[in-house]
C-alpha cells in the first residue's frame, strides 16, 4: 500500500488540515516553508493524468481553501503556490497523485529552476503550431 494511502487509513501518522468525502489535505513531512499543504485524493489514483476531471478540479477547489486559510492562519505567508508534479519527469516521487500549496515569502529561498535556452522566446508561429496540436488532441479526448 502506498505512504498516502497508509496516511488515509490512519496506519501512519499526519497532521491534518482537512477532510471530506472525496479528498484529505495534511502537512507535507518536508516542507518547503511552515504551513506546506498536499492535498490528496482518499481513492488512490497514482498520477493527474488517470484522475477523472471533477476529482482533479475538486482538489484544486480545496486548494483554494488553504490558500485563503494560509493567509488568515498568521503564518508567514505573502504568496502561495500551487504544484502538481504528474509523472517522475515533473519531478513526482509519491505516485498518489497530490496538489501542493504552500506559502511563498521574499527571500525564503524556494525556486523553480529553468533550462537553457529559456531566456529565448519562440516566434509566434512556433507558438501557433503547437496551440495547433494541443487544440487537434483537445478535439480527440473522450
Ligand atoms: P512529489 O514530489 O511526489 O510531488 O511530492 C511528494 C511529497 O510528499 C514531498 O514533498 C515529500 O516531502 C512528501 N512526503 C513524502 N513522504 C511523506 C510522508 O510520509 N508524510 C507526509 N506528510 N509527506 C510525505
Ligand atoms: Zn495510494
Amino acid at each position: 500500500m502506498c505512504i498516502f494511502c497508509q496516511i488515509i487509513e490512519k496506519k501512519l501518522p499526519a497532521s491534518m488540515v482537512f477532510e471530506d468525502a472525496r479528498c484529505l489535505a495534511f502537512l507535507d513531512i518536508q516542507p518547503i516553508n511552515p504551513g506546506h499543504v498536499l492535498v490528496v485524493p482518499r481513492a488512490h489514483v497514482a498520477s493527474w493524468q488517470e484522475m477523472e476531471e471533477p476529482l482533479a478540479g475538486h482538489l484544486f477547489q480545496v486548494g483554494q481553501r488553504i490558500n485563503k486559510a494560509l493567509r488568515a492562519s498568521g503564518l508567514r505567508c505573502e504568496g502561495v503556490n500551487y504544484l502538481a508534479a504528474d509523472g517522475a519527469a515533473a519531478g513526482q516521487e509519491v505516485f498518489h497523485a497530490h496538489l501542493h500549496v504552500f506559502p511563498r515569502f521574499t527571500g525564503d529561498g524556494f525556486r523553480l529552476k529553468f533550462g537553457e535556452g529559456y531566456a529565448q522566446k519562440p516566434e509566434r508561429a512556433d507558438l501557433n503550431a503547437v496551440a495547433a496540436r494541443l487544440r487537434d488532441a483537445i478535439g480527440i479526448l473522450p
